[in-house]
């Protein structure tokens, strides 16, 4: 069994299903196990001690810097049954990467014990678990009044509560927290020692008398939020701002002073059937453990303010998953908007000082508390099968590299939704979302979470990967390290985040629709038919490059793409109106400052703005995310596209919307006649190119599940096997990963 949410939701899965199990028949009465992989703060130990009552085994276990060792003792039957229960019965938050025995000789001893984790000098292998959601037992002690814990907010056990966020060093033990300024007083100890206890060796327990405290009363922190005042509220790993999700006014407000004009804030409700037509897909993700944020179908007259999502069929919601949310959620009796504490996509605040500053001028008060937060990890987004931010509750879990690294690399990732990885061996570790990478204060967080990224996993890196684009500043960074450098073409390194997820490491071909990325003939990517492997590609097909009418301008104001690809298509750019009575100035810049893109993102745009959509965005991908609820499931036959030598027309598909739109056609139907073009376009495209069966769909563009759903039925039609994204974000968060797995197969190859 991996991890439930995998197992409740059948995808999404925040670790590789991998558990190799190399186990030696020992035919002796005392051997040495060694157990690898996410076997700390777990629960490990108390069910290990268990088990060996259970057989009669005596011994002991203990962890260490590697993972979890156990000496056990006893009759040879007895120590197969309890050497095998080890891996099958594995707590439900373990992930059991390996097990490797030993024998030794006996030491008769008197019975089974947890020892103390030896302080060792080996190397730093242990992992540490993603934060956990509140378990019930821990929410029905907090509901009981007779329940010693009843309504504290930091209540947890071995099988919920915050790990990643607080663990400070590997082995994973208290004073390796930061609850080791909490020493537990004499009632948690005795829960702390007692093997009989869900709280046995539960390393962040604590208790009202012991434990950490909330800086202002419950009541009066839910009462502000009633009277419709925005409240800074520290949580697991980062502040949130948080407000009543009914309240136009507050809502507008927090808009106003977080600077998010319109893209959409998610909703904390116990109660998210209410708000939402929810899948039984979606149910199971939003109540598993890791409770990320999912992306459902609002309910006709969901009762929340219109700008929380304006002008959207979908809501950002998520369930309670600490003992303050759940204790706010109920006493503030509303669903909340609970959005990132930072301005506009800056990373999240984590240090109270800096919050204080940061978000003083947002919020009206705060609620915090005295437990620090060591890493900082936003909460993790859902979209029906594939994340679009994995951060809480996944991460630092491994996952798979198809080809092993065979020295460390630390891959620098994008600049927009950034995340870096570490590539250690056979795994990767992906960062939690960091936010856009464009400003100082991004610049130090990515810094910073590195430094404590390598140090858990007590790696030192010895080479490093980044994109092509040299003004990322993550590129900048991978160059000044002094180390072997790999450079990974952006929309390669989507297509190997795809194939790596897939475990695969043969050839494929690979659809990659995204906004901009730096091909390698410095132009701007982004509209690509690849055919590639984990080392190398080879660009098969892609979008006719059009002028960006003023470069980052054109991102932010569609309306200049529209006018760039209705004048190549041939078809007159509207005059009457603003903002297109610009055009006949920004064209004429264009002989001086003309970037060429092959973009699907900057295609979407145009479009939108064709179809009078929008003309300007407010944050990355609005357009075209609005074209999408714009076609929403109308059927249409799809617009013809040229392809020509492996240039495909984009701006064929725009004079067809521009002569429907004229014709009066409706704007849903030619909005859905595009996707259908796009989709059917690319299929072709594929289908011309000789080679590989396989074929794996990435980039921004692909979370546009219209898109992404028509491209797959076409080419399984044509008996293709067909990959998408199920662990890692097709978006920019996802390139890291990329990175890392093409440089650790290119390096495989040198060494
Ligand atoms: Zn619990
Ligand atoms: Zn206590």
């Amino acid at each position: 069994m991996p991890y439930p949410v995998a197992a409740a939701a059948g995808n999404v899965q925040p670790w590789p299903v991998a558990r190799t199990v190399a186990l030696e028949t020992v035919a002796v009465e005392r051997m040495r196990l060694r157990v690898r992989g996410v076997v700390q703060g777990v629960g490990f130990r108390p069910f290990v001690h268990r088990l060996a009552v259970r057989h009669g085994i005596t011994g002991f276990v203990c962890n260490d810097a590697e993972g979890v060792v156990i000496e056990a003792e006893g009759d040879a039957t007895s120590l197969e049954t309890f050497a095998a229960a080890i891996v099958a019965d594995a707590p439900p938050l373990a992930r059991v990467a390996e097990v490797v025995a030993t024998s030794c000789p006996p030491r008769h001893d008197t019975g089974f014990v947890i020892r103390a984790s030896p302080s060792t000098a080996a190397a730093l292998t242990a992992l540490i678990p993603p934060d956990v959601a509140t378990c019930d037992d821990c929410l029905r002690e907090l509901q009981d009044p007779a329940d010693r814990r009843y309504r504290y907010p930091f209540t947890n056990c071995t099988n919920c509560g915050p790990r990643f966020t607080i663990v400070t060093a590997v082995p994973y033990d208290r004073p390796s927290t930061t609850m080791a300024g909490f020493p537990l007083c004499s009632d948690c100890r005795r829960e702390y020692e007692d093997p009989g206890d869900r709280r046995f060796h539960a390393e962040p327990i604590a208790c009202p008398a012991c434990g950490p405290r909330l800086s202002m009363p419950l009541d009066e922190a839910a009462g502000l939020l009633r009277a419709g005042r925005i409240l800074a509220v520290k949580g697991l790993g980062g502040y949130h701002l948080a407000c009543d999700a009914t309240d136009e006014e507050a809502v507008a407000r927090l808009r106003a002073r977080k600077l998010r004009d319109e893209k959409p804030l998610a909703v904390m409700t116990p109660d998210p059937g209410s708000l939402a037509v929810l899948t039984p897909e979606e149910s199971a993700l939003l109540r598993g453990p890791a409770r990320p944020i999912v992306l459902a179908r609002r309910r006709a007259g969901a009762a929340v303010a219109a700008s929380v999502a304006p002008g959207s069929p979908w809501l950002g919601l998520l369930l309670p998953y600490t003992p303050l949310h759940h204790l706010l959620c109920h006493e503030a009796g509303i669903p909340l908007v609970l959005t990132s504490g930072n301005r506009s996509d800056e990373p999240i605040a984590i240090d109270d000082e800096d919050a204080r500053q940061r978000l003083g001028e947002i919020a009206d008060a705060f609620l915090s508390h005295d437990r620090p937060i060591h890493r900082r990890c936003e909460d993790s987004v859902v979209r029906a099968a594939f994340p679009v931010r994995r951060s809480r509750g996944y991460a630092p879990g491994g996952l798979p590299l198809p080809v092993a690294a065979p020295v460390a690399v630390v891959a620098a990732g994008a600049q927009l939704k950034s995340t870096f990885c570490v590539a250690r061996g056979a795994e990767a570790f992906l960062s939690p979302h960091l936010g856009d990478l464009d400003s100082e204060a991004a610049y130090r967080a990515f810094r910073t979470d590195l430094a404590l990224y390598l140090d858990m996993l007590g790696v030192e890196p010895a080479a490093v990967a980044c994109d092509l684009h040299p003004e990322y500043l993550s590129t900048g960074w991978a160059r000044e390290q002094e180390l072997p450098l790999v450079e990974v073409q952006h929309h390669h390194a989507h297509a190997a985040a795809c194939l790596a997820e897939h475990g695969e490491t043969g050839e494929a071909l690979a659809v990659i629709l995204d906004g901009t990325g730096m091909g390698t003939d410095g132009t701007l990517w982004g509209g690509e038919v690849l055919r590639c492997d984990l080392v190398s590609f080879e660009r098969v097909a892609h979008l006719e490059a059009v002028p960006l009418p003023g470069g980052e301008a054109a991102i932010r104001e569609p309306w200049r793409m529209a006018a760039a690809y209705l004048e190549r298509a041939g078809r007159p750019v509207p005059v009457e109106g603003r903002p297109f009575e610009r055009w006949p100035v920004v064209r004429e810049s264009l002989k001086v400052n003309a970037p060429l893109s092959s973009g699907a993102g900057r295609l979407f745009d145009a479009v939108a703005a064709v179809l009078g959509v929008r003309e300007r965005v407010s944050y990355e991908g609005q357009a075209a995310i609005e074209l999408e609820h714009l076609a929403g499931d109308a059927r249409a036959e799809p617009y013809e596209c040229g392809i020509r030598g492996g240039v495909i027309r984009g701006a064929d598909l725009v004079a067809a919307v521009h002569d429907d739109l004229a014709a009066g056609r409706p704007r849903s139907a030619i909005a859905a006649a595009f996707h259908e073009g796009v989709a059917s376009a690319f299929a072709a495209a594929v289908l011309t190119a000789d080679g590989p069966r396989t074929v794996v769909l990435s980039g921004g563009s692909l979370q546009n599940l219209r898109l992404l759903g028509s491209l797959r039925g076409r080419l399984e039609a044509e008996g293709l096997r067909v990959l998408s994204h199920r662990l890692v974000p097709p978006n920019d968060g996802g390139i890291s990963y990329g990175q890392a797995a093409v440089a650790a197969a290119r390096l495989s190859q040198c060494a």
